[in-house]
Parts: structure tokens; C-alpha cells; sequence
């Protein structure tokens, strides 16, 4: 009843805020250029935490970070609080839209060039701010990585703040365990934020993940289908399992997948066909012992559901109508199957692939439920610039693949804030919209708890009044007190695909 009661005054209230005094006057004047202090008005805000939605709150910004958090509702003003707070360089009204914090995006490739060809780092890098993401973690970081990082971090480029984990197996392949910790010391000091595993024996991991540890790096391990597979992360300390191979392997009875005789792992088409029947082989018995390996040892689980998507519905991924306006011709060829192009193996893909893939997802989708379950830390990356998945529509999509999974989307918003931060060790100052904390917002036109698709640059559409509404979006992607006015974003995205497309021989 008190609810209630209350959930109507707020309406009222709302109702009663004169928008006129709020509305901006050229929102696109505003973007990309650092302000002192930002108001958001009446925002109903997700802070990240899992806990619901509340509101209206105004929020104030100074110098970067999250100053104040001001209830305006009935009770709060009955109770004296809730005084507005006074007016801000940048005046956002949040009026029926929803604050949260910006997305973190833990599995992210920063790329400037397609199989060869060069594509801005422009487009990457405003498709995530287009789709909310004020952090990535690069996770095949090479010294121009280092330089975005430092060059977003100066705002000198319209760009998330970067954390960059560099190769750890990059050439020369360390071959013995000293060679491997002199690797993790040579990555430390070039000044790289962590490291990112794959394709290493196990004395090698080993000396590698304790090297590691002494000097505080972390460590993201795609596992792949080695001689280690999940127990070795547990055993020595992997901060987060990317994608999932390595899990499943941990809980097959014999102890390696049943491969037919003549397949070839170099063989990207072998390679992604039969993954699609790893799952099915794990004793689910097993795989629980495994998932709780994992939580005992913090070994935190990022999945990428959206980058094998293409395997269970080719033609879905193959005809996303973001594709329209949104997809740069480079990407585009690259994403067409060829064997030369990693992730491009769509050559000759069966029905039958599709179904056993469809069952992978959906075993793969039970164990990540459990895996929260049991205490395990679920993280939220698109591994885009692969496979059909643009750069942040992959990271959308990727929390839908979550709801699908059955997680609800105030848990799927905290993978993707606070989950996000603690897997790269940012807990205390990113991921929530929390007084002290970073100013990461975004303003959400719309609410995502009931339609994370409302995230997309795309927008929805709703029947107003028996017409059709074009809404939905991010308005305000907000780095560190740094606006981003989205509409205008991605206003200079689709032109910059436009041009690209024309420019193209
Ligand atoms: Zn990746």
C-alpha cells in the first residue's frame, strides 16, 4: 500500500517538473568536451549493485566524479531532503529515462585495420560510446593499445578508457618456464595492464601465472583446447576464463573430447564444428565440481555467448538490420567466410551444425546459471570485429544472450558494470553509479529492465496513441564527467560508413 501510495506521488511529481527549464539548448555542443559540473534531472537510476531500479534522483558531477546523489521523491522532500541541487554547466533532463552505470566491456578488440585493410579506429571506438561503453579491456593489446589508452585518458580521442592486457605468447613464443617469466616481466614493464593467455603447456602457465601474481597483473585465459584446461586455472590463480572451452574439457569422463579420426584443430571449419558438440560430452556431475573449483579459487567466467552466435542461426547473423547503417565496408569483407580470416568459417554449414550447436547453448546456458548460483562472477564482453558481431551491438546483444540464458536484466546490468570492474580489480572506483565513483553514466532513453534492446544505437519502436514511435537509445554516454551526446555519435558513425561505402572501388 505504501508502495503504492508512493509510486503514484512520484508520477505526479515528475509530471510537474517544467521541461522547459531543462531542456538543452544544442545538446551536440556539449559532446566530447570535458565539463566541471553536470546535472542529471529526475533520473530513475540502476546503480549496478543488483539492487532495483529507485527514483527520481538528481545526480551531480564534478570533476570527473560522482559528487552527489539527491532524492527527489515525496518522501524525501516531505522529510526535508531532496533539495535540488544548483544548475550545472550541462543541464541533462532525465525525465522518464533511466540511469545507469556505463558498461564495461571486459572482452574488447580495439582495431584500426580488417584482414589487412585499414579501418579508423574512429568507427570502433564511437560504436562502443554509441552503445554506452565508457571501459574496455583490450585483450589483444599491442603498443598502439597503450597509445589509445593514454590518448583517451587525455581525451585527445572520442574513446572508452582503455585497460590494455597484452599476448603473452607473442613472438618469440616463450619455450621455458624462465622464458616465460622474463615474457610477463617484459609485459610489465612496457606498461601493459594485464595479460591475456592462450595456447601455453602447463609448466609454461604455470611459471607464467605465478610471475604474474608477484607483480600484479591479472590474467584473462582463453583457454582453447590445450593440454590445461579449467582445474590449471583454478590451480594457478587465472583472474578470468574467457569464452568457455576449458570448462567442459575439465568435466569429460576421459578426459579429451571424442574428436572423429580425421579431424584437424588448425582447421577453423573442424575447429568450430565440433565445439559444438563439446558440451554435450561434459558430465554434468563433473562440470559442477568444476564450476565450484572456480568460485573457491575466484576465477570469474566471461562467456562471449554473442560471438558463436553465428553458429547456431547463420542466416540471423548474417542479416542484422543494424547491418544497414551501422557496419563499415572493411568489416563487412571481412566478415564474409574465408578461410584466411580467423572467425570466417562459414563454409558448408549444415542444419545438423546449427542443431548441435543450439544444444551446446543451451547446456552452456544452464552450467552459466549455476555457475552464478554457486557464487561464481559472470562477466560481460563482445569479443566484436569477429564473426558478423559489431563493435557495442556485440556487447547488447551479449546481455540478451544473458536474459535467454535466464538471468534477470538487474543482475545482467551488474555483469556488466560491477562484475566487469571487479574482474579487472576497478571495484572501488568504477561500475556503480555510487557518490565517490567515476562519472560513467548513461541516460538511457527508456527503460532496459524491460527491453535491453532499447540499448542499441537503433532504437525500438513503440505504438503511441495508435501510431508508431521511433525511441529507445543511449542519449548520454558520460566518461568521467566527459558527455558524449549519442544521437550525434551516431549520427557521425552511419556518415562515416556512408562515405566509406561510397569511397569504395
Ligand atoms: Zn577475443
Amino acid at each position: 500500500m505504501k508502495i503504492l501510495r508512493f509510486a503514484l506521488a512520484s508520477a505526479i511529481l515528475c509530471s510537474l517538473v517544467p521541461l522547459a527549464v531543462l531542456a538543452q539548448v544544442n545538446p551536440a555542443s556539449f559532446s566530447g568536451k570535458k565539463q566541471k559540473r553536470i546535472v542529471i534531472r529526475n533520473a530513475t537510476v540502476v546503480d549496478g549493485s543488483g539492487k532495483p531500479a529507485a527514483g527520481p534522483y538528481d545526480i551531480v558531477v564534478e570533476s570527473g566524479l560522482i559528487a552527489q546523489i539527491v532524492p527527489i521523491d515525496p518522501v524525501a522532500s516531505k522529510a526535508g531532503e531532496g533539495r535540488r541541487p544548483a544548475q550545472g554547466d550541462l543541464e541533462i533532463d532525465a525525465s522518464g529515462k533511466y540511469v545507469l552505470p556505463g558498461l564495461i566491456n571486459v572482452h574488447a578488440h580495439t582495431q584500426d585495420e580488417r584482414g589487412g585493410n585499414s579501418q579508423a579506429v574512429e568507427y570502433n571506438m564511437k560504436m562502443w560510446l554509441a552503445c554506452g561503453i565508457t571501459t574496455v579491456r583490450d585483450v589483444l593489446s599491442t603498443k598502439k593499445t597503450l597509445a589509445w589508452r593514454e590518448q583517451s585518458a587525455a581525451n585527445a580521442i572520442a574513446s572508452p578508457r582503455i585497460f590494455a592486457y597484452g599476448v603473452f605468447t607473442a613472438s618469440p613464443n616463450p619455450t621455458t618456464p624462465d622464458e616465460a617469466r622474463a615474457r610477463v616481466r617484459e609485459l610489465k614493464a612496457a606498461g601493459y595492464d594485464g595479460i591475456k593467455l592462450f595456447g601455453v603447456d602447463r609448466d609454461i602457465m604455470q611459471a607464467m601465472e605465478d610471475e604474474a601474481h608477484k607483480l600484479g597483473m591479472r590474467i584473462a585465459h582463453h583457454v582453447g583446447v590445450e593440454e590445461t584446461n579449467a582445474w590449471d586455472d583454478i590451480k594457478f590463480g587465472t583472474t578470468s576464463i574467457e569464452h568457455w572451452y576449458g570448462i567442459p574439457d575439465a568435466a569429460i569422463e576421459s578426459g579429451r573430447q571424442n574428436f572423429p579420426a580425421g579431424y584437424n584443430y588448425a582447421n577453423e571449419v573442424d575447429r568450430f564444428r565440433y565445439a559444438g558438440h563439446l558440451w554435450r560430452e561434459a558430465n554434468w556431475d563433473r562440470l559442477m565440481k568444476v564450476l565450484d573449483g572456480m568460485v573457491d579459487a575466484n576465477v570469474a567466467w566471461n562467456p562471449t555467448l554473442d560471438i558463436y552466435e553465428a553458429s547456431r542461426d547463420l542466416q540471423r547473423a548474417q542479416t542484422n538490420p543494424a547491418f544497414a547503417d551501422y557496419l563499415h565496408p572493411v568489416l563487412e569483407e571481412y566478415f564474409r567466410p574465408n578461410p584466411a580470416n580467423h572467425g570466417s568459417y562459414f563454409i558448408g554449414w549444415t542444419s545438423t551444425d546449427e542443431a548441435f550447436w543450439k544444444e551446446n547453448y543451451r547446456i552452456w546456458m544452464r552450467a552459466l546459471l549455476e555457475f552464478e548460483r554457486r557464487g561464481g562472477t559472470i562477466g560481460v564482453g563482445d569479443d566484436a570485429g569477429f564473426i558478423y558481431q559489431m563493435y557495442g551491438f556485440g556487447l547488447i546483444r551479449e546481455m540478451e544472450l544473458q536474459q535467454e540464458a535466464g538471468f534477470q536484466p538487474l543482475m545482467i546490468v551488474k555483469h556488466a558494470t560491477v562484475n566487469n570492474a571487479k574482474i579487472m580489480g576497478q571495484e572501488n572506483s568504477l561500475g556503480r553509479v555510487r557518490v565517490g565513483y567515476k562519472a560513467d553514466l548513461i541516460v538511457v532513453n527508456g527503460n532496459p529492465l524491460e527491453n535491453l534492446k532499447v540499448l542499441y544505437p537503433t532504437g525500438i519502436e513503440e505504438i503511441r496513441d495508435g501510431k508508431v514511435v521511433k525511441t529507445g537509445g543511449i542519449e548520454w554516454t558520460i566518461k568521467e564527467g566527459i558527455p558524449f551526446h549519442v544521437p550525434t555519435i551516431s549520427a557521425e558513425i552511419r556518415d562515416m560508413v556512408r562515405k566509406e561505402r561510397q569511397a569504395k572501388p
